[in-house]
């Protein structure tokens, strides 16, 4: 079968990954400039196609028919060619209401803000519809009919509950980037973000510090792809298949980090398990030492720990767009916040936590010298470590044994 995507411009794509992992054929990324759209969709040369930016409403005045769900959205990214004639469907609603409610995110009966106004936007509002949202807002850079800016939004809506984050604002390359802050919405519950790339955005991070449930697109990803498998193959994958491929997806880019008290074993456990995985290892301090030619306690020593956190931020914003390895980080990472968001975007961040009196002191650990300094630091540093982990792994026991619960602990979630 003749099955890929469509867009412009075409970077790496997860559909291949997945849809290569689910259906043993070939699945091709078709680039294609929008002034060739109407000759593909003419030539008809394919199977089935999946259609992203920007060419979703574009590939419409081609189709034979075009399915309920994709005539209310008005946007097309699932077609099929079957006896010479072209299907248009919409997966995304069904990706979006997979997503909502795996994570028991209600939206009935609530005041819900859909951010942008693009095609996502559109799936969205059918979503909010379907589910009988109470009002929604759709907000955007542009004033215009039924759709409010975002001051607007700030100055007069700050009772919304949920949010929809559909606009490319905190996406890769540029994940700094937050539309605003979530923290004046006091009745707010819930925060979703398409989003996939990085796994959780600033907004994401946020929204959960401001203990709101919270979560990125990769699940709407894979729930809308299985979807198109259906429509291709005529396969129905289970729930639970779309949440090992959602998993999988996750572990293959994200990163694995540990945090943790000085002398808590980090680098030991580390690299073990990035042995144990396969994947590359990198040691934060190591590589401060070789950027600097020389050890962490002459940089304390001569240029002070200011002058070494600006390096370690330097470090940690160069590792944090890395996927797929494993990170052991320096005891005091958690002392800028920016590192902390930085690396929870795309890392699934280990606190390894071992006894205060088994931690290792000396004179190579420029903060940590002496037990009675291990202990005031663990008061201070404890907190942090909780709220910026997704786990916590205790390291008092057998190597082999931590490597493994990792790994456990990592891969079902
Ligand atoms: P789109 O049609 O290009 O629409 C993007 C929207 O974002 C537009 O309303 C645009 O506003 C707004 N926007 C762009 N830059 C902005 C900025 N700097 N500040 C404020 N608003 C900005 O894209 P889309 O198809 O709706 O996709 C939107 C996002 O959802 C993308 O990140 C996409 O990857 C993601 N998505 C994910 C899934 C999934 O399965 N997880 C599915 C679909 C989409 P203007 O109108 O003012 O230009």
């Amino acid at each position: 079968m003749n099955i890929g995507l469509i867009g412009h411009p075409l970077g790496h794509s997860y559909s291949k990954i997945m849809q290569e992992q689910w259906v043993d054929c070939e699945y091709h990324l078709w680039d294609i400039a929008p002034e060739d759209v109407g000759e593909f969709m003419t030539k008809k040369q394919f199977d089935g196609i999946n259609v992203t930016i920007p060419h979703k409403m574009a590939v419409i005045p081609y189709l034979d028919d075009i399915d309920e769900t994709a005539l209310k959205v008005g946007a097309v990214n699932t077609i099929v060619h079957r006896n010479n004639r072209l299907i248009g469907y919409n997966t995304d609603v069904f990706g979006l209401t997979w997503l909502l409610q795996e994570n028991n995110i209600s939206i009935t009966n609530k005041k819900v803000a859909i951010l942008g106004n693009g095609g996502a936007t559109k799936a969205a509002l059918v979503v909010a519809s379907n589910l009988g949202c109470k009002q929604c807002l759709i907000v955007s850079r542009k004033k215009g009919d039924g759709v409010i800016t975002m001051d607007e939004l700030m100055q007069e809506h700050n009772d919304v509950e949920v949010f929809i984050q559909a606009t490319p604002v905190g996406m890769m390359p540029h994940e700094d980037q937050q539309l605003f802050s979530l923290a004046s919405f006091h009745k707010a519950e819930a925060f979703v973000d398409l989003i996939y790339n990085p796994y959780r955005t600033t907004m994401v991070i946020e929204a959960l510090d401001l203990g709101l449930k919270a979560i990125g697109g990769l699940q709407m990803l894979v729930a809308q792809g299985q979807e198109a498998i259906k429509r291709f193959h005529n396969i129905t994958l289970s729930d639970d298949e779309i949440r090992s491929m959602v998993s999988a997806l996750r572990c293959e880019k994200q990163n694995v980090v540990l945090i943790g008290m000085p002398g808590c074993g980090k680098s030991t456990v580390g690299k073990m398990f990035a042995e144990y995985c396969q994947r590359e290892w990198v040691d934060c301090d190591q590589l401060i030492e070789q950027r600097c030619k020389k050890s962490i306690a002459e940089i304390f020593k001569d240029e002070g720990e200011e002058a070494f956190r600006n390096i370690e931020s330097e470090v940690i914003t160069m590792l944090s767009k890395r996927q797929g390895i494993v990170i052991s980080c320096g005891g005091g990472v958690i002392k800028r916040h920016e590192n902390t968001v930085r690396l929870r975007r795309n890392g699934f961040i280990v606190y390894l936590k071992r006894d205060l009196n088994e931690l290792e002191v000396g004179v190579s650990r420029p903060l940590s010298q002496h037990k009675g300094v291990l202990e005031e630091m663990y008061k201070q540093r404890h907190p942090l470590y909780e709220k910026m982990m997704d786990v916590c792994i205790e390291n008092n026991q057998c190597l082999q044994t931590v490597v493994e619960n990792i790994e456990r602990e990592w891969k079902k979630r």
